[in-house]
């Protein structure tokens, strides 16, 4: 059996990086760039002006000027003017620097009689106040954005500012996901007493969706060889993930590992000495289709979801790897067989910034409602069994 640390390294070594494909800005959001992003001209472009008001010489007010007769106006956007010794152009913010000014005043700091504006008496002045200079920011051809970032909306703003209107993104894979089990039954559906409700293929979904793998779609098989057999041959021949849930135990109705050897699918590792999840299994199908067999506890379900299949996504649609996160025990916790423990915790940070966990003990895997609240999970590791309060441990954000 593998170890927790063992499977994730096996599913990664063995997922086919994704196809690159082009997307315009308005579809960007949430993808990851595959290519880098230089910065299109200096930043800012011109001197920018920093202040509505006045733009004048420098000169002029050292000298002792502080009436100076209005010779025009410019707004953000026009192009530079050319302003006349002794003499102000009104100025707007985001205006380029007017040739022949060096110096802003803040309109809040003049009066305005007859097209003269005249500056407060006890006004202090300095050359190049209020002028966003030139390429402060960076210079044309910085390299602004890498591959491998998950586009926020900081970096539309940055990609925008390069002047493109599209960019190279990982594909999307295509992701089917499929509930196993005679009990199953959707909400909506009518249900009889010894019926379960279906709750992990749209909690799968929607834990793909909220780190944004969207092109995901959902059936419901139940544990009949031959229907198995069928609808998994369909969609793997349409999909570049399958995920499973339930059926990969040791019931006699736990069709799928034999059913996916049928179909071709290379067993790469079946249970992971782990403690929800045990009995995960995951393999390869014939056109290097990734395909993630989740044991149907829906905690165990949402663990395995969130702790193989969403970074090995990440691994095919080339992301850059996070950081590794920690959170500091709050209870003594004490976990006794020899197996990972992956605990479902809330968090909260105290005022010295330390990431503080609040386990949750959920009564069986099968205990989902307790994870609402929760934030992620903590990793326990296998060697231990005794985790003291303050014990810093790796966590996992949902
Ligand atoms: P299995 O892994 O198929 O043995 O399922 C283990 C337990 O999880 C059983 O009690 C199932 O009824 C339950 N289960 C399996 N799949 C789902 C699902 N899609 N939604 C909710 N519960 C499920
Ligand atoms: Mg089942």
């Amino acid at each position: 059996m593998l170890t927790a640390a063992e499977a994730t390294n096996a599913i990664q070594a063995a997922m086919q990086a994704c196809d690159t494909e082009s997307v315009s800005l308005d579809d960007a959001i949430g993808r990851i760039l595959r290519q880098s992003v230089h910065a299109e001209r200096d930043q800012p472009p011109f001197d920018r002006v920093m202040m509505d008001g006045i733009a004048i010489r420098f000169e002029d007010f050292d000298s002792g000027t502080r009436a100076f007769p209005i010779q025009s106006t410019q707004h953000a956007g026009d192009p530079a003017q050319t302003l006349a010794a002794g003499k102000a152009i009104e100025i707007m913010t985001g205006a380029s620097l007017p040739d022949g000014a060096n110096c802003i005043v803040p309109v809040e700091r003049i009066s305005v009689t007859d097209d003269v504006a005249e500056i407060e008496a006890d006004y202090e002045s300095a050359a190049r106040q209020f002028i966003h200079a030139r390429g402060s920011d960076h210079s044309e051809g910085t390299e602004l954005l890498r591959p491998g970032l998950r586009i926020s909306p900081m970096d539309i703003a940055i990609i925008a500012s390069a002047g493109l209107p599209e960019i190279e993104v990982s594909q999307s894979p295509t992701i089917r996901v499929i509930s196993t089990g005679n009990e199953l039954v959707a909400a909506g559906d009518n249900i009889e007493p010894h019926q379960i409700r279906m709750s992990n293929g749209p909690a799968v979904i929607a834990m793909l969706n909220q780190h944004s793998y969207t092109d995901c779609r959902h059936d419901h098989i139940v544990d009949d060889r031959d229907l198995l057999k069928e609808h998994i041959q369909y969609h793997l021949e349409s999909a570049n993930v399958v995920i499973l849930s339930g059926g990969v135990s040791m019931g006699k109705a736990d069709f799928v590992p034999q059913v996916l050897a049928d179909l071709g699918v290379e067993v790469v590792f079946h249970k992971i000495s782990q403690r929800p999840g045990k009995p995960m299994w995951f393999g390869i199908g014939p056109n290097k289709q990734a395909v993630f067999a989740l044991p149907g506890n829906p905690v165990s379900t949402l663990v395995c979801c969130r702790q193989y299949v969403i970074p090995a996504l990440a691994k095919a649609s080339a992301t850059t790897p996070k950081n590794p996160e920690f959170a500091t025990l709050t209870q003594d916790v004490t976990f006794r067989p020899q197996l990972t423990c992956f605990l479902p915790t809330k968090l909260v940070s105290n005022a010295a910034g330390t990431v503080l966990a609040m386990p949750v003990h959920t009564n069986t895997s099968g205990d989902f409602a307790s994870l609402t609240g929760t934030d992620g999970y903590l990793e326990l590791e296998l060697e231990e069994t005794h985790f003291k309060t303050g014990t810093t441990v790796p966590l996992h954000r949902w």
